[in-house]
């Protein structure tokens, strides 16, 4: 029996070609590249990650695709937009980048500004849910990653799709991101049946740490790392200031542990008084005692000592060990 969502997945590959064509075969298309070039996306990256270019008229996709397509299809797939009795293309004078499931469909798409003049709202925009596109659900780039992340039972999350792109040219593949959404549990069930540990490279902005946090409560501890961006960066920034073997290393060999960034993150901004101190030494034993081994306990105990000025290396074992007592 076929899919009833065949129809579905079938407007959205045929939009995602004419899309790829606009931006391989047109004259817009050309200026669209020299965009894309400068941040870094060649034609072979276009070609591997299906790219395209929404056109600047406003129904061309609906133009092209009416005659093929039932109106009530066309209704529910998200591409289009209703107003005063016409139809439009919901996404006009945008980067398009297909969304596809985990089996390789495109369901969705997130289109990006990129002239200069474009005074549209929101540099990105994303299908609304459909039948076939749930967002807490689709992570992008998960067909294209999956063997990977199979066979090394790791994977990275990031933000969008231009950090994903920037992990494939650093030679890193089993990368998928949420694109602007908040990791879901839904997400996270998809992704404990392939990977054992977790990689988050969120931005280095304050978002980005406060979804790391959010993220680890969701993934867990023990199964999660975490890639510290430096401030002001994401890792398509990083790689471009300073290189794409750079962004592979730091990848691989830059990785920390929770507790590391929760001490960070954590800090009160002000540690110079008794009852900060006492505070973050309170919340600070409470992970350490989950630790695996006495080894790890010690090695946080000594970073926490380092930023309290009024507690030395043997009190602040104490309370640990108090902590433990107590649990
Ligand atoms: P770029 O490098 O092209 O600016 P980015 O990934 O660095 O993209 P961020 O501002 O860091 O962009 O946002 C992270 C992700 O959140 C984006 O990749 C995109 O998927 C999503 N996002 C960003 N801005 C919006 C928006 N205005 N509406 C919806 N989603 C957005
Ligand atoms: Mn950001
Ligand atoms: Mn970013
Ligand atoms: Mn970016």
């Amino acid at each position: 029996k076929e899919n009833p969502n065949a129809p579905l997945y079938n407007l959205n590959n045929q939009a995602a070609r004419l899309y790829n064509m606009l931006l391989t075969s047109t004259e817009l298309g050309q200026k669209a590249q020299a965009y894309l070039e400068k941040r870094g996306i060649t034609a072979e990256i276009i070609k591997a990650f299906n790219l395209g270019l929404a056109p600047e008229e406003q129904d061309f996709i609906y133009q092209n695709l009416s005659s093929k397509f039932d109106e009530a299809v066309m209704a529910k797939s998200g591409l289009f937009r209703y107003s005063n009795n016409r139809t439009f293309d919901a996404f006009s004078n945008r980067i398009m980048f297909p969304v596809t499931n985990e089996y390789g469909h495109v369901v969705a798409f997130s289109g990006r500004k990129w002239q200069e003049n474009d005074e549209s709202r929101g540099k990105y925009i994303n299908t609304q849910a459909t039948e076939i596109y749930d967002k807490s659900f689709e992570l992008f780039h998960l067909d294209k990653a999956k063997p990977t992340i199979s066979k090394s039972k790791e994977v990275y999350l990031m933000e969008g799709p231009m950090d994903v792109i920037a992990a494939y040219k650093a030679g890193i593949f089993n990368v998928v991101a949420t694109m602007g959404t908040a990791l879901t549990e839904k997400h996270v069930r998809r992704l404990k049946k392939l990977a054992k540990k977790y990689i988050l490279l969120y931005d280095g902005d304050n978002a980005g740490q406060n979804a790391i946090y959010k993220a680890l409560d969701l993934l867990g501890q023990k199964q999660t790392e975490i890639v510290r961006i430096p401030e002001g960066m994401d890792p398509d920034e990083y790689a471009k200031s300073y290189s794409y073997e750079a962004l592979a290393k730091l990848m691989t060999e830059g990785r920390i542990q929770p507790l590391e960034f929760l001490m960070d993150y954590q800090r009160p901004a002000n540690l110079n008084n008794l009852q900060s101190q006492l505070d973050f030494l309170e919340e600070m034993t409470a992970e350490i005692v989950k630790l695996p081994s006495i080894t790890s306990q010690d090695l946080y105990i000594r970073k926490l000592v380092e930023l309290l000025p009024d507690f030395d290396y043997q009190q602040v074992e104490q309370a640990v060990n108090l902590r433990r007592e107590n649990n």
